[in-house]
């Protein structure tokens, strides 16, 4: 066996010349996510979560036809390059909230998308809205061998903790057994998730629901698995034969456009011990609630007894964010290691200090050693990693 680095949650822009994503970049398109995903970044295995398009599908059918793409023995599709492309469908529920439908192979997406268009106005559209309640979007994902995950499930906006219900079992009752991943999303990390008991039972994702190519891997997940592909993916998230998630890699939550509450009238950002709900500027009483702020006012621990034991979650950011790091200094490094996850996470800091200079390599000395310091982010903007 060996390790793959997945990012399981990736949007298109474009495909066949047509909008899927409107607010995504028109470069994120399959051929350019190959391009960038296996070379550039270093994925091994990328989650197209906009595979239910009959826009993508079209695309997809073409790659398989001209030998671009070849369906991968145990579910997924590979790219001659060798990465390969999990097919899914973020899809929104009528209770607000976004889910995540990873499934084995374009036959099943082809199913999926017949579920959809009946409930669905524009299934051409990235992350449609759909009439269907999110109790029967996961048994249609499971009937179909799919894998059933709640997207950036903390944020006030579309997650199912932030938005919908404080307990997943309430919400979805015994078919909660089912759910067998968590996306946690760029504001929330495993320790504030552990705050919530019940995701104990849930395989946690990092992932970069990226909508443009540079966000790409911006958060990725190691996996140990013995070849690329669908079933292997599941064994992976189920813990089976060896099989496992090693570590989740993302921005540390204070970096997230929602970590604390905002204020929409004053545009204060709380800084109160949370939850803050009421704003202590203007006395506002109807905050956009932040993560942290969220999770700690619907939490039933402070921390998971045996977190020790659980999967160790590592604070990254792309080469670019990092102080000091420009876009030249950027390029060679990706063009002598190859591909930037293998920068940030093995090459040889001497020899990244030969290639980009010193400082570069004590600041990714740094963040391998969870020492970076940051400027938090709020109301919908990105937070910065400060400069020492
Ligand atoms: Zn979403
Ligand atoms: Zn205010």
């Amino acid at each position: 066996m060996r390790k793959y680095y997945a990012d399981l949650h990736v949007h298109i822009g474009r495909a066949g010349e047509r909008p899927v994503k409107v607010t995504a970049s028109s470069q994120l398109t399959l051929s350019n996510l190959i391009l960038w995903g296996a070379r550039r970044k270093g994925l091994d295995v990328v989650g197209i979560v906009d595979a239910a398009s009959p826009l993508v599908i079209q695309e997809l059918e073409t790659m398989l036809e001209s030998g671009a793409l070849l369906p991968a023995a145990d579910g997924g599709l590979a790219s001659g390059s060798g990465l390969l492309l999990l097919l899914g469908a973020e899809v929104e529920t009528v209770e607000g909230a976004h889910f995540l439908s990873y499934l084995p192979d374009l036959t099943a997406v082809k199913e999926f998308r017949v579920f959809l268009e009946s409930r669905v106005s524009n299934l051409n559209l990235s992350t449609p809205k759909a009439r269907v309640a999110a109790k029967e979007l996961l048994r249609a994902t499971v009937e179909l061998g799919g894998i059933f995950c709640p997207a950036h499930a903390f944020t006030p906006h579309k997650g199912a903790y932030g938005c919908w219900i404080e307990r997943l079992a309430v919400g979805l009752g015994d078919d909660v057994g089912k759910v067998e991943a968590l996306e946690l999303g760029l504001s929330a990390d495993s320790k504030m998730a552990h705050m919530i008991s019940e995701t104990d039972a849930f395989c946690f994702l990092s992932n970069s629901d990226a909508h443009s190519l540079a966000s790409l891997g911006r958060e990725y997940n190691c996996l140990l698995m013995e070849n690329p592909s669908f079933a292997e993916v599941r064994r992976a998230v189920r813990g089976e034969k060896g099989r496992q998630v090693l570590a989740n890699y993302g921005m540390h939550p204070m970096l997230g456009k929602y970590h604390r509450s905002f204020c929409p009238l004053c545009s204060a950002i709380a800084t109160g011990e949370a939850p803050v709900t009421v704003c202590d500027r203007c006395g506002n009483r109807k905050m956009v609630l932040g993560v942290w702020d969220r999770i700690c006012q619907i939490r039933d621990r402070v921390e998971n007894p045996k977190s020790s034991e659980t999967v160790p979650y590592h604070y990254r950011v792309p080469l670019a964010m990092l102080p000091g790091v420009g876009p030249r200094t950027v390029e060679k490094l990706v063009e002598h290691f190859e591909n930037e996850i293998h920068v940030i996470e093995n090459a040889d800091l001497d020899e990244i200090k030969q290639v980009a200079g010193a400082e570069t390599a004590t600041v990714i000395g740094r963040m391998r050693r969870g020492k970076l310091s940051f400027v938090p982010g709020g109301g919908g903007k990105y937070g910065k990693v400060q400069k020492d």
